[in-house]
């Protein structure tokens, strides 16, 4: 069993792969890149922190970068995202365009009280605590302390770390302990996971129990890369290989639940949001 975490990323790290005509059509598979482009520094940027999209244009990824984002870009989001760029693990971050994205998305729903699995250095989580009221509350877990603790004194100079209670360790057990207790159900307005996907089934069995009917789940990179598309022989990386079968597990699973309705965006890696109905 593999875990997404840095030494995955030790062990598998993204390399920028140059578009050669023989590689092309695999690369394509995997979703990294159009067909019909030959600019291999455009094809690389792919792989790079800042810009995980699977737009099939890098022009207009980045015409939405720079025209919408960038410039709004709150200052400790940009600080927080230019330390994390010089992580080794950089490529596990989430993409500006998708962290405007998140922070638009709980205001709109008037989010309050919202959990996030996954935190890594927090990019995602400061988008989420300066979108909630001044009273709002993030219950943030990753089995890693020390990324977020890179992260913490820009999340603290903006601010917003009263709202944010960490939780270092596995996300499950948590889970578990706030279902047994049974005062947690149904009261959570936002819920983002961005953690071990293989995991992604399991929590939605409980994550399902603890969101309110009409709040929302949001799962992250339910595109996988683009392999979700791509043949079971094409080549692909070793992680990528091995959680795509559980992505692919996920997608039907959400598209058949009745307790949910659902609506898979483009955004980053692909994020599906999960509206609870009942
Ligand atoms: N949302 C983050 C951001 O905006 O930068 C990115 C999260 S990163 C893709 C995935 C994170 O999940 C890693 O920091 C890893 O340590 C954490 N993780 C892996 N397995 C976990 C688990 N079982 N419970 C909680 N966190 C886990
Ligand atoms: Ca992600």
């Amino acid at each position: 069993r593999l875990y997404i975490t840095p030494i995955n990323f030790f062990f598998f790290p993204f390399k920028p792969k140059i578009q050669t005509k023989k590689n092309q059509a695999k690369m394509a598979v995997n979703g990294e890149t159009k067909t019909e482009s030959n600019n291999e520094e455009q094809v690389s940027r792919h792989q790079e922190v800042g810009h995980k999209s699977l737009l099939q244009s890098d022009a207009l990824y980045q015409y939405i970068l720079e025209t919408s984002v960038y410039p709004r870009e709150p200052e400790s989001m940009k600080e927080l995202r230019e330390i994390t760029a010089k992580h080794p693990w950089n490529i596990m971050t989430t993409s500006a365009d998708e962290g405007q994205f998140l922070n638009m998305l709980l205001k709109l729903v008037n989010a309050k009280n919202t959990m996030e699995i996954g935190v890594f250095t927090g990019y995602s989580l400061l988008a989420t605590a300066l979108a909630l009221p001044d009273d709002g509350k993030i219950l943030a877990m990753d089995i890693n302390r020390e990324n977020y603790d890179l992260g913490r004194p820009i999340i603290e100079k903006a601010g917003v770390a009263h709202k944010i209670e960490f939780k270092e360790g596995p996300a499950m057990p948590v889970l578990d302990e706030m279902i047994a207790d049974g005062k947690y159900h149904g009261t959570y307005d936002f819920i983002f996971v961005d953690a071990d996907k293989d995991n992604y089934i399991n929590y939605h069995k409980r994550l399902i129990d603890l969101v309110k009917v009409g709040g929302l789940i949001g799962y992250d990179n339910t595109l996988w890369n683009g392999s979700v598309v791509a043949p079971p022989d094409a080549p692909m990386r070793k992680y990528v290989r091995y959680y795509r079968d559980f992505v692919l597990e996920l997608n039907k699973a959400l598209a058949a639940d009745p307790r949910i309705e659902i609506c898979m965006l483009p955004v980053g890696d692909g994020i599906t949001l999960c509206r609870r109905i009942n």
